[in-house]
């Protein structure tokens, strides 16, 4: 057999274990932490348990394929529900708006509450639909760094409709023309965060995400999000992949331009593939330092970063949902300040995810398990402990505000996480959640390809390489590498 080694164990590092074992593989994991997972862990404290990093869960059938290749029902080891509500939004002048699964529902609602024409509503994920249709065959499933992808039937389509996949306006001047209402844009643009990007930046393009929660649906694993990575690491050890934990790779072995085996606590593994899961930023300043640096697309502007407070809460609020969004006043601004000032506005918009709701085992009896989480800069140095102390004020006064509660007297557990702890704990550079940022029409050809141009037999997947981060993608990207790989 032949043998590959992959570092790390995020999300993409399993789903790439999973594929080259079922390509007959000999499949070793070097993993730095303890656990598997990377961002897609958890954490629990005195009864209430959290998924630590994300919570929302988009294109499940790109879990499901991973058990389908595998020979295996998924149902049997991964089972989820589709949302009836994807987020409940609330604004400090007392509107509240539910994002219903049901499209047409969703469009009632808006046009009750807002005044906003149902049929908007529909043209906007008709265009989204549209953008999907044409993009995600080339920029989701393939390599932009192979000629064939340019030269097929899915390119040539894109080539003809480029003027309505919104490659050249932003999405917030999108959404302006297509809503009436302010409130409206405002929900759209969130979209953008989705991949931590800046919605008066960001190419209309990425309106391409309200299709994947309305169209296709939000999701939620009936375990929590880290059940993904608990049942695709079950997956891989079921399927003999061995995993190191506590592993550091140290460096890739490369001889002769070719990538043959690790370093893990000095010794030495050989292998005839390396896949290398961690954050490439911190990988070419690393295990690939003696290699030449691709500086250019390192240097690319990375996504935004967040700052979550776990927060165990001794009281039921029947109003909150799984997915709540507190809306900012001047969305423009906090947007400025993430991304240009570096800093965090005052009043930013609060989003708050409580398992509970769906997992009540999730919070002791009468409590819930808040995961309450701003966006927030990547980490340029700023002084975060100010920062968090000055952000934790802001958070709790607009939960007081449009709650109408004093929520500082019911938090009986309270853990962070923040910018400075995501890189340690997942080596991802700056912080930053999602690698590179999409905040200009060529960041997609600006991430690294899922291969290496100057050693052979090197390989890479996560969110800091192509087709780009969330889970999602993720998978993709371990999906478009592995299919590179002779068995
Ligand atoms: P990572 O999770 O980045 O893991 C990399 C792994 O490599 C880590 O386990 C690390 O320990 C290991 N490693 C690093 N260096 C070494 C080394 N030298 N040797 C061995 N191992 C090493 N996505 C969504 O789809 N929906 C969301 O709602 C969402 N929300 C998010 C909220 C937060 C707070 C965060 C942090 C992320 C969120 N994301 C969300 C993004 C998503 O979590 C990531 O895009 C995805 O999990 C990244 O997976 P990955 O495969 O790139 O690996």
């Amino acid at each position: 057999n032949k043998k590959s080694i992959i570092i790390g164990s995020g999300i993409a590092g399993l789903a790439a274990a999973i594929r080259l074992r079922n390509k007959g593989f000999e499949v070793n994991v070097f993993e730095a932490n303890s656990y598997p997972g990377g961002k897609l862990s958890e954490i629990i404290i005195q009864g209430y348990r959290f998924d630590a990093g994300p919570s929302l869960f988009t294109l499940p059938d790109q879990v499901e394929e991973l058990f389908h290749i595998s020979g295996k029902d998924p149902k049997a080891h991964f089972d989820y529900i589709r949302l009836p509500v994807a987020c409940h939004y609330f604004w400090e002048d007392g509107t509240q708006i539910k994002a219903f699964g049901d499209t047409k529902k969703f469009a009632a609602e808006v046009e009750s509450k807002l005044g906003e024409p149902a049929s908007y509503v529909f043209e906007s994920l008709q265009k989204s639909a549209f953008i999907y249709d044409h993009l995600a065959p080339l920029f989701m499933h393939k390599s932009l760094h192979r000629f064939g992808t340019w030269a097929n039937k899915d390119a040539i389509k894109c080539y003809f409709k480029l003027g309505k996949l919104g490659i050249f306006s932003t999405m917030n001047k999108a959404n302006e023309k297509q809503f009436s209402n302010p409130k409206m844009v405002q929900l759209f643009n969130r979209y953008a965060t989705y991949n931590g990007s800046n919605p008066y930046e960001t190419p209309a393009t990425l309106n391409i995400i309200p299709h994947l929660e309305f169209n296709i649906g939000a999701f939620f694993p009936k375990k929590g999000m880290h059940d993904i990575t608990l049942s695709l690491y079950k997956l891989a050890v079921n399927l003999g992949v061995k995993f190191h934990f506590d592993s550091k790779v140290e460096e890739v072995i490369v001889r002769d331009k070719k990538a043959i085996g690790v370093i893990v606590s000095g010794n030495s593994h050989f292998a005839d593939v390396i896949i290398n899961n961690m954050d490439m930023v911190n990988a070419y300043k690393t295990i690939l330092k003696k290699e030449k640096q691709p500086n250019r697309l390192l240097d690319q502007p990375k996504s935004s970063s967040a700052l979550i407070f776990y927060w165990g809460i001794k009281k039921v609020f029947p109003e909150l949902d799984l997915h709540n969004i507190l809306f900012s006043e001047n969305y423009k601004e906090e947007f400025d300040h993430i991304f240009n000032k570096k800093s965090i506005y005052q009043d930013p918009t609060v989003y708050i995810n409580i398992t509970s709701v769906n997992k009540p085992d999730d919070a002791p009896e009468g409590c819930m398990n808040w995961f309450t989480m701003i966006n927030v800069p990547n980490n340029q140095g700023q002084d975060w402990d100010r920062l968090i102390q000055e952000a934790r004020k802001s958070i709790i006064q607009k939960v007081n505000r449009i709650l109408k509660t004093d929520i500082e007297n019911l938090l009986e557990v309270e853990e962070i996480l923040e910018p400075r702890t995501i890189e340690s704990k997942t080596s991802s550079a700056n912080g930053a959640l999602y690698g590179n940022s999409s905040n200009n029409k060529y960041a997609a050809f600006l991430r690294h390809a899922n291969f290496s141009s100057e050693i052979k037999n090197l390989y890479f997947c996560g969110g800091s390489v192509h087709p780009g981060g969330g889970i999602p993608l993720c998978l993709l990207s371990a999906k478009i590498m592995t299919d590179m790989i002779k068995g």
